[in-house]
């Protein structure tokens, strides 16, 4: 990163924290097969079962309750595939959840029905009440956390309609992760996806956590690792610096405080300038705020904000970097808005001088588009 950037976009990815990078470089120094008998090899099952007990620790759960896999996106696939050969027939996703949910749930073959939300992107309680009412047992998916506005759901709430359905919970709490405080069992989840990335760790790892309810399917065929349910060698360094971070974020949490106060203090400058802050009537992550200035395009304010030095994200980017209208935004019942949706999002190393960089850097753009559109009229 430049010297004297400014970077928001945590929720995409977090900068690697201290320990985690110490923990990684130090699993690489040996050689490491955790299946091998001999002391290198016990001693790397030790780092991954470490490491176990501290993503374990992170939700509440026993140590067995964790599978590492390769990152959010294949923890939220095995939970559907799983939920699909455990004999559920049909899916329901929360309209806001992310596409690792939404296109893993449609790529299933089962029938894939939208929970809607609110105008503060809250779930509808009432809708999936009357949804599990419909015969065929349900898998419920309901993220924890939104990527893009912060949004927290209400999941106990959703467990109990969904327990008393006999159906699956499984909650993608990827975003939430070492941002909250997270309780497996108080949430009522059956399965639970996590990533190391959006907590201070590394890409290319995280967990799916199972609750006794929920039965994991083989993912990939092999060796028995990680109980027969994902077969392949480990990446021992990769969850070693995910154990490291989960302890590191879980220490830090009450450092997250200042990053509301900040992130407010962002979102009552931006307002004052006549943006609007989604989400702002719900409970919300304290490091993300998502807010659009009507006419103020998303891939325009990304774009002015990084010539500023100031790093951070459109409502929603895709993988080839395109930025497209936020869908998110779109469920929440403000299409009027989607185009313009900006997310900023701090995490564990963020200051109140970056918060207050990207607000200087957004109020000069915003102005400067506002006195070009001025002199066009
Ligand atoms: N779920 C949510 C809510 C996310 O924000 C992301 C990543 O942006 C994922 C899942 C996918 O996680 P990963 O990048 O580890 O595959």
């Amino acid at each position: 990163m430049a010297p004297g950037s400014v970077y928001l976009d945590y929720n995409a990815t977090t900068p690697i924290r201290p320990e985690a990078r110490e923990a990684l470089l130090r699993a690489l120094a040996a050689p490491a097969n955790p299946s091998s008998v001999h002391a290198a090899g016990r001693a790397a099952r030790d780092l991954v079962e470490t490491a176990r007990a501290q993503v374990a620790a992170l939700v509440g759960v026993p140590s067995g309750s964790v599978t590492f896999v390769s990152g959010g996106t294949e923890a939220n696939a095995l939970a559907i595939e799983s939920a699909k050969v455990a004999g559920f027939e049909r899916i329901i996703v929360g309209a806001t959840d992310h596409d690792a949910v939404i296109e893993t749930a449609k790529a299933s073959g089962l029938p894939v029905e939208t929970w809607p939300v609110d105008a503060n992107g809250v779930a509808h309680m009432a809708w999936l009440e009357a949804a599990l009412k419909a015969p065929g047992r349900a898998l419920v998916c309901l993220m924890l956390a939104n990527n893009e506005t912060g949004v927290l759901q209400p999941v106990a709430e959703a467990s109990a309609l969904v327990r008393a359905a006999d159906g699956w919970l499984h909650v993608d709490a990827v975003q939430a992760a070492g941002k909250i405080a997270i309780d497996f069992s108080a949430l009522g989840a059956d399965t639970m996806a996590l990533s190391a990335h959006k907590l201070g760790g590394p890409q290319g790892v995280g967990a799916l956590v199972a609750g006794t309810r929920a039965t994991l399917s083989r993912r990939q065929h092999g060796g028995g690792q990680e109980r027969g349910r994902r077969a392949g060698t480990e990446n021992v360094a990769g969850i070693a610096a995910f154990g490291a971070a989960v302890e590191a974020a879980s220490r830090d949490l009450p450092l997250m405080a200042p990053q509301a106060q900040w992130r407010d203090a962002l979102a009552e400058r931006v307002k004052a300038e006549g943006a609007v802050v989604l989400g702002e009537g719900a409970e919300r992550l304290p490091q993300t705020l998502c807010f659009a200035g009507m006419g103020f395009g998303s891939e325009i304010q990304v774009m002015t904000l990084d010539l500023a030095g100031v790093m951070v994200s459109a409502g929603s980017a895709c993988s080839s970097g395109k930025v497209k209208a936020s869908r998110v935004v779109d469920a929440m019942g403000r299409s009027d808005l989607a185009p313009y949706a900006l997310r900023v999002s701090g995490g564990w190393a963020s200051t109140e001088d970056d918060w207050n960089r990207c607000g200087d850097a957004w109020i000069a753009a915003w102005k400067r588009i506002g006195a070009r559109r001025r002199e066009v009229a």
